[in-house]
């Protein structure tokens, strides 16, 4: 197998498959997460690597977003890491949908944060093609579009393809829908649907044109070669954007004991999922805390954006951190999908690309 450098050399020269499942397994595999034990390529050649790649792609732009939740807590859904399911109980509480204009403010503040877009996130298995629930989420995304602040995402769960019709004449241009884990490991998480299930909505999502936001969660108990298998999808699915969260155990979830991973071996994932896709955004959304000190080092470790603002049921670090530590990097806020040719012809309805200036 080759080393990091060599693969960062050949996707640099336009292989983007330099780094198979077999590499991949063998950057992730091997040892100990920390200590004398880990045999793995050491995480620092594999860092250095891994920058070199996201500099090529992206240069000094990072990726900003922020989500809301449109519509919080009852979920009929079982994931297993998740606060917002009925399954479980929780601090969270069902509530309603959110209204319109608290939308459109989301949508502004997440503009003052420099993110680039907003999602619109429900706690839902999916959105009837008749129901209030989708009227709302279309009277919501057409508002924000109107107000004109961010681009209008959604995380809406299964929907249908006269759904995504609607959705799209409304203004989406992303739907986000995660993946979650490696398709081996998806039963010991989910029961209520499949894996199957999930990749469906993907690719009729992608079929309409939307760009896709695809990514999953790390630290779950899963194993590195079920990490690899997500990864494989994700190359297979040919997503856009790809959100690594690492696990936030909350009380009340079937995940409630678990601990998080250490730094380097969060350091690691990202920096072997940047080699095996190179092409892809891959920014860092949950848990991103999990890091400590060594949370800029995310960057150089390959990730080309982050989300900011809190999360859908646990807070995240303060937003004016997060931009601080971003101009003292050199790094600069980019819009979605901007300077990125393969997209074109895709969300045809998105937003046009402008520089967002650093908020200090
Ligand atoms: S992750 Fe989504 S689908 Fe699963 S329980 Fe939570 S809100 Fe429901």
């Amino acid at each position: 197998m080759s080393g990091p450098a060599a693969i960062a050399d050949a996707i640099i020269a336009g292989d983007l498959t330099a780094l198979d499942s077999n590499g991949l397994l063998a950057y992730l595999d091997g040892g100990s997460a920390t200590g004398s034990g880990d045999t793995r390529v050491d995480v620092w050649e594999l860092m250095a690597a891994a920058d070199r790649v996201r500099r090529a792609r992206f240069g000094h732009e990072v990726h900003l977003c922020s989500i809301i939740n449109a519509k919080e807590g009852g979920c009929p859904e079982d994931c297993g890491f998740c606060a917002q399911s009925k399954h479980f109980d929780t601090h969270v509480k069902p509530s309603k949908f959110t209204p319109i204009d608290q939308m459109v403010r989301a949508s502004e503040q997440a503009a003052t944060r420099n993110a680039s877009a907003l999602g619109l996130v429900t706690a839902t298995r999916g959105l009837e093609d008749d129901g209030f629930g989708l009227d709302h989420i279309v009277a919501g995304l057409r508002a924000i579009r109107a107000a004109g602040h961010t681009e209008a995402h959604a995380s809406l769960g299964f929907v249908s393809d006269a759904g995504f019709d609607r959705l799209i004449d409304a203004g989406l241009t992303e739907f986000n829908h995660n993946l979650e884990t490696g398709r081996s490991y998806f039963s010991e998480i989910v029961t209520t649907h499949t894996y199957d299930d999930r990749i469906d909505t993907i690719r009729r999502a992608q079929a309409k044109g939307l760009r896709t936001c695809v990514g999953g969660i790390f630290g779950m108990g899963e194993k590195p070669i079920h990490r690899v298998e997500m990864a494989q999808t994700l190359r297979e699915l040919d997503v856009d954007e790809v959100p690594l969260n690492f696990l936030v155990s909350i009380d009340g979830t079937a995940l409630a004991k678990v601990e998080p991973l250490a730094p380097l071996e969060m350091l690691r994932i990202i920096a072997a999922y940047r080699l095996f896709l190179p092409r892809q955004n891959i920014f860092i959304a949950a848990g991103r805390t999990h890091l400590g000190q060594l949370l800029p080092m995310m960057f150089s470790a390959g990730a080309s954006g982050m989300m900011v603002g809190d999360f859908l049921t646990t807070p995240n670090r303060s937003v004016d951190d997060d931009l601080r530590m971003l101009d003292e990097l050199g790094l600069v806020p980019r819009v979605c999908g901007s300077g990125r040719p393969e997209l074109a012809g895709r969300a045809a309805t998105a937003a046009p690309a402008r520089r967002l200036p650093v908020v200090a």
